[in-house]
């Protein structure tokens, strides 16, 4: 069976500035240095056991960057366009992101898609473009309350897949996408999808892959749940059989609790 390696990642959304950045970085990589469970989750990433991941505005990655005092933490963007350069005012290219030091971007997060109007045409380029670039993108998928309530999570889920893969080459999904599953009533409400309903969408989403890119792909790509993470669920979640990771968002602003997440996964 192919091994995934957990990815733990942070959406910082629209906070922490430079000075916040500083001091998130210098807390937390003291706490991977010092502390006995920080030190198994650095040795963890050490051994490609699991990655750990932040994604802070754009204003703040030249910030994160300078303060990492190792490679133990991969910075993120929170998006970007699929162009690479040209007169696309207030947007940014991968490329700009990479050369600043950006490993990973996240695309088409229910922020982006229902209070920007993103659309799935849009997402799909800009996931075949990050799939040609060197970030690994991070693809957010995932249902509104009335979706759900109506039975039609795993329709939506498979509109916005089906979509943004068009065109999507096999072994750059496999290689390097990961999806995010998150609920859209889950993000930032408390409410957590249940153990199975995140196990279930995550399955389908696999199965999805599958059907799309064959076997070999869907058991090497990673899928992220998303939607009110924190330090009490995240254990239960991660031991899902399709869960690969977490994409957390306001409890990942601040240090302290995303450490005791990551302390979770180790
Ligand atoms: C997110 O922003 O991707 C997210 C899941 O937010 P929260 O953890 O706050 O629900």
């Amino acid at each position: 069976m192919t091994k995934r390696t957990k990815l733990i990642a942070g959406n910082w959304k629209m906070n922490n500035g430079s000075a916040e950045t500083r001091e998130f970085f210098s807390k937390l990589e003291t706490w991977l240095a010092s502390d006995e469970i920080g030190k198994k989750a650095a040795e963890a990433v050490r051994s490609g056991d699991i990655e750990i991941a932040v994604a802070p505005v754009f204003t703040s990655i030249h910030a994160a960057v300078a303060a990492r005092q190792s490679e133990l933490v991969g910075i993120s963007a929170q998006n970007a366009y699929f162009e690479p350069n040209g007169a696309f005012t207030g947007e940014i290219a991968l490329q700009m992101l990479e050369e600043a030091g950006c490993k990973y971007v996240i695309l088409g997060h229910s922020e982006r898609r229902h209070v920007f109007g993103e659309s799935d045409d849009l997402l799909q380029k800009k996931l075949a473009a990050a799939l040609s670039s060197n970030l690994l993108p991070i693809f957010c998928v995932g249902e509104l309350l009335s979706d759900r309530e109506s039975g039609r999570t795993n329709d939506v889920i498979k509109t916005q897949l089906s979509c943004a893969w068009q065109n999507a080459d096999s072994e750059a999904v496999g290689e390097r996408a990961v999806i995010a599953y998150e609920p859209v009533w889950a993000i930032g409400t408390g409410k957590t999808a249940s153990l199975g309903d995140a196990q279930n969408a995550c399955a389908f989403i696999r199965e999805l892959t599958a059907e799309c890119f064959g076997i070999k792909t869907a058991e090497k790509i990673r899928i992220l749940y998303g939607g009110s993470v924190k330090a009490e669920n995240s254990a239960g979640i991660l031991a899902q059989k399709d869960v690969d990771g977490l994409l957390i968002g306001g409890a990942s602003v601040e240090a302290e609790s995303f450490a005791r997440i990551i302390a979770t996964a180790v």
